[in-house]
């Protein structure tokens, strides 16, 4: 087997790596350190959770050892789709460069271009930026990428769905042709093979197929969810997670529900908080100070359930969730295995329960066929919501059911296939598992956010992409009070994606290892 000492790193990442406590190399490390030392270009297709991160952290830390950074010229740059992921870059930095001198700056919206070209100008080392971020960086011109050595785009997929593959374009086009580059991406859709094709020079590839096992430590259950009445389906949908939550009891020690929607996130989590739950959202329309409190504060253990987008918590490696919740099914199948991969890590159990209300069946066919496996259903715990009186169904309206919802003839897909396990067909709602708890109270139907139990337009998590160069027609106000350009944000959207994007094969990677330096909260900046 290989051992971090046959990799030919250097002995202070050794050291790094040794007091880390990981014993042995993952297959991605194991294939794409070796030739990234030699100098070569990676096309390393993997999902979060395979340890893709350490794969180009550690070569480039040996590589890097040797040199000085000079004013306002990053020696390397690391492409990160979210700030969150780069944040979490920068805090692998952190650790496996601990014994080694090396300057980094976080580049990240949300926080002052001002101590950002501090530091850049003292000279940095490793660069980790967001497209966007960078790209107004540059534009101000704050910084000269022509000293870069070593460029590494992570989760090239992402930012496809994100649109920043013509920013990535662009930096490509700034950074020396000589350069190392070290390319990630989950999946090689059409549009990424491109961008390899033209960019890559003769990559050493390094596949790592999708680790179905973990999901084995993570307990998934669906409650079929229908509304009474079509105009209450949001308030009883948030009851119905109520619920759901309390029907966990104690086990529920925290969790994060995952809405589709941002305006979910937020009236979720607001209809949480009213009623007396500990919860709190994370979304991309939320300051970064925001989102960087919150998670630390959920990392910490201080906040109970976070109410999340997928994008905003996309690859948050945080240890020991008890609980992912879906409030709704997600509308790319892959989307649900990152989800559930929050919890049940490190070979901890976990628990996934997902609300499916009846236009979100189609979905979650879309999600058994990639399990190749269908969920076991559970009835909502619970009695079902009772209408208060300024909320009651009209006389005709049909008696609100969840606990026994209608069944429902379920589309055969040609790509789903058979059932084999022993769970319960998909036209039944089953009992509650043996361990739910004995039912709660009934939830009470809530009126306060009935301004969103209409059908109401799609909000996405990500602002339009053009800008300055093609002219930009519509961007958020500047976060930074000090910028004096024009601000890009790397904010996204959440589930609106290209229709036309070609899909690759889905590699589906789940994290079960977990380093002690995970359980720190991660810095939201640093120096060497
Ligand atoms: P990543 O795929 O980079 O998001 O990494 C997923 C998790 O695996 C992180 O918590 C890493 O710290 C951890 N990890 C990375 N490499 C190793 C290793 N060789 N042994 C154990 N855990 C690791």
């Amino acid at each position: 087997m290989t051992t971090f000492s046959d990799l030919k790193l250097g002995p202070k990442v050794l050291r790094a790596i040794e007091e880390t406590g990981y014993e042995t190399p993952t297959p991605i490390q194991a294939q794409a350190i070796p030739a990234a030392l030699e100098g070569r270009d990676i096309l390393g297709i993997a999902q979060t959770g395979t340890g893709k991160t350490a794969s180009f952290t550690l070569p480039m830390i040996s590589l890097l050892a040797r040199g000085r950074a000079k004013a306002r010229m990053p020696r390397s740059l690391v492409l990160a789709p979210t700030r969150e992921l780069a944040a979490q870059v920068a805090a692998n930095f952190d650790t496996y460069a601990k014994h080694v001198k090396l300057t980094k700056a976080l580049l990240i919206g949300g926080v002052s271009f001002k101590e950002q070209d501090q530091l850049i100008d003292k000279g940095v080392d490793v660069l980790i930026a967001t497209p966007g971020r960078l790209l107004d960086h540059f534009e101000r011109g704050k910084l000269l990428l022509t000293d870069v050595k070593i460029m590494v785009v992570d989760e090239a997929d992402r930012m496809l769905d994100m649109g920043f593959i013509p920013d990535i374009e662009r930096i490509f086009s700034l950074v020396p042709f000589t350069r190392q580059t070290l390319f990630f991406s989950a999946t090689m859709a059409a549009e990424i093979e491109r961008i390899t094709n033209t960019f890559l020079s003769n990559p050493h590839r390094v596949e790592v197929a999708r680790q179905a096992t973990a999901s084995e430590s993570i307990d998934q259950f669906v409650v079929p969810f229908e509304p009474s009445r079509r105009d209450r389906a949001a308030s009883e949908k948030r009851a119905a997670l109520r619920a759901v939550l309390d029907g966990e009891g104690d086990k529920l020690t925290n969790g994060i529900i995952f809405c589709n929607r941002k305006i979910d996130v937020d009236a979720v989590s607001k209809s949480l908080k009213k009623h007396g739950y500990d919860a709190a959202p994370i979304h991309g329309d939320l300051d970064q100070s925001q989102r960087t409190a919150t998670l630390d504060q959920f990392r910490a253990g201080d906040l109970k359930i976070l109410v999340a987008s997928d994008v905003a918590a996309r690859g948050l490696d945080v240890p020991s969730v008890s609980h992912v919740f879906n409030f709704d099914v997600p509308s790319h199948a892959e989307d649900y295995v990152h989800r559930i991969g929050r919890t049940g890590r490190a070979g901890r159990d976990g628990k996934a329960i997902t609300i499916c209300s009846t236009a979100d069946e189609r979905n979650l066919e879309d999600v058994e066929a990639l399990l190749e496996k269908t969920i076991p259903r559970m009835a909502l715990p619970g009695k079902t919501p009772v209408p208060s009186a300024d909320t009651a169904p009209a006389a005709d309206a049909p008696e609100a059911d969840a606990e026994a919802p209608k069944p429902r003839a379920r589309r055969t897909r040609s790509r789903a296939k058979p059932a084999t396990d022993e769970a319960a067909p998909a036209t039944t709602a089953e009992t509650a598992p043996s361990e739910a708890p004995a039912p709660q109270a009934a939830p009470e139907v809530e009126a306060v956010d009935a301004d969103h139990d209409t059908p109401r337009v799609e909000t996405t998590e990500r602002e339009p992409r053009s800008r300055g160069r093609g002219g930009r027609s519509s961007r958020k106000p500047a976060e930074d009070s000090q910028a004096t350009a024009p601000v890009r944000d790397d904010t996204r959207r959440d589930d609106t994606r290209r229709d036309d994007r070609g899909r690759g094969k889905p590699v589906v990677g789940m994290g079960d290892h977990m380093p002690t330096f995970i359980e720190k909260s991660f810095e939201e900046r640093m120096t060497g």
